[in-house]
């Protein structure tokens, strides 16, 4: 599995087998819980007290490309013909994938700054 697929698949960056998160995403009270060491390869989940506060960055990111995009996307098609609309528009899908944009932030948080190498021989 290559880093890109790992990461949106949510899994270990050391061995790229064990899962990050123990529930599914649409598991609306568990989306979040995540494993403290990868059941495959062992290694830490959290590399430091709060390392996943840096995750807020990828996720504010993440929305706000997505938001644009909509925004975009419903200027084309309706115009600014009504703000409520437009915001419905915007911000329906953003708030539905609230589960997958926290899962992939701290995904991207922990291959990106968690220190962790890749081990193909795991
Ligand atoms: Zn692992």
């Amino acid at each position: 599995m290559g880093r890109l697929e790992a990461i949106v698949k949510t899994r270990c960056p050391r061995c790229r087998k064990g899962k990050m998160f123990k529930n599914s995403s649409y598991d609306l009270g568990g989306f979040s819980k995540m494993y403290k060491t990868c059941e495959v390869c062992q290694v830490d989940f959290e590399p430091e007290p709060g390392f996943y506060v840096g995750a807020m960055y990828f996720s504010y990111g993440i929305n706000t490309a997505l938001m644009i995009g909509l925004g975009v996307v419903s200027y084309a098609i309706w115009g600014f013909d009504s703000l409520l609309k437009t915001m419905a528009i915007v911000l329906t899908p953003v708030i539905l994938l609230v589960p997958l944009s926290f899962r992939l932030s701290r995904a991207l948080m922990l291959h990106l700054f968690g220190g962790i190498r890749f081990n193909r021989e795991l």
